[in-house]
């Protein structure tokens, strides 16, 4: 079998995949581009918020991946699997081999639903909502529309995660709903952080927190959800306290809206890319591989 070569190669046909496919394009006419991408599927997720706050339908966020992709750049439809650095090559979970010259890595990040016990039979049911999926983001406007009192949990996961602001995001947009309804006063809003602070930086920090104190929501920080009981309505947290000492504490809730935890994609975390975080290891500045001078 022959095998395919191209002097641009991209995994991941997102936001930054299709970017750099298409600007590529548009900059030299005449130059061979390959993207692989296995989703026919491509969702405007910072659109997801607003779907949540009931603003945007999923459609209105959806489009073709078709219709993104420059057609003079090659579309092949399906996962990468496997790295060959040495060789400038990737294999494709059908078994075929792609040559390159260059290579562009942009799977994006990988959902660790699984990460917290529970979440995966309860998710989409029982008030548990979460706008990480365009599975689940519409049901996250059916619980907040719906709700007229009690508690309202809003999760954070350990970071690294997309968006560091979705997670909170979504609660204002809650909270502003509420408070248009006249039913403010009947919640305890509460923000779940296992981080140790409203934002990680300061300057914006400060601003957050008066906008938490604005709604009346109520802060817990060191906070990591582990487990949810749908059912029952309880939501079990790992919680840190200053001496670095754990002990789970358990929250019942009327609604949730959980961010999952995050890491990079498993092919990538065993791939020979990867740094010991499991991430494709650029320096800080420069998204070009030390080891591998034509991979970004
Ligand atoms: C709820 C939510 C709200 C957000 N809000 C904002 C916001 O307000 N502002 C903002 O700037 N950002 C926001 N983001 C983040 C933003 O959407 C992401 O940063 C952006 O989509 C990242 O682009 P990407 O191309 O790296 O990854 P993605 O857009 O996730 O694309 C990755 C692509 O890689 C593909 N892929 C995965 N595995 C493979 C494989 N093995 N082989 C080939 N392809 C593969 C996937 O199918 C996918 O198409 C939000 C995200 C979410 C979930």
């Amino acid at each position: 079998m022959t095998q395919q070569h191209h002097t641009i190669l991209i995994v991941g046909g997102g936001a930054a995949g299709v970017s750099v496919a298409n600007n590529m394009r548009r900059q030299n006419a005449t130059i061979n581009i390959a993207l692989i991408e296995p989703s026919e599927k491509h969702y405007y997720q910072p659109g997801f918020t607003i779907i949540g706050g009931g603003a945007y339908t999923l459609k209105q966020t959806t489009r073709n991946e078709a219709d993104l992709i420059h057609p003079t750049v090659t579309w092949l439809k399906d996962y990468a699997e496997t790295f060959q650095p040495d060789e400038n090559t990737v294999t494709l979970r059908s078994g075929e081999t792609i040559g390159y010259d260059y290579l562009v890595v942009c799977p994006g990040l990988q959902l660790d639903w699984d990460k917290i016990a529970g979440l995966k039979e309860t998710l989409g049911k029982n008030n548990v909502c979460s706008n990480y999926s365009p599975d689940t983001a519409e049901y996250t406007w059916e619980c907040i529309k719906n709700s007229e009192s009690g508690t309202a949990l809003f999760t954070q996961p350990p970071m690294p995660i997309k968006c560091a602001g979705a997670p909170q995001k979504i609660m204002y947009l809650a909270a502003d709903r509420f408070r248009k309804k006249g039913i403010l006063d009947k919640f305890n809003i509460e923000f779940c952080n296992a981080g140790p602070a409203i934002f990680g930086v300061p300057f914006f920090a400060k601003a957050l927190s008066k906008v938490v104190a604005g709604y009346g929501i109520k802060t817990n920080f060191n906070h990591n959800l582990v487990a949810i009981d749908g059912p029952a309505k309880t939501a079990t947290f790992e919680m840190t306290d200053a001496e670095g000492n754990k002990q789970q504490v358990v929250k019942a809730f009327d609604m949730i809206h959980v961010t999952p935890p995050q890491s990079a994609p498993d092919f990538i975390k065993k791939s020979p890319l990867a740094n010991a975080g499991g991430w494709v290891a650029v320096p800080d500045k420069n998204l070009q591989l030390n080891t591998y001078a034509n991979i970004f």
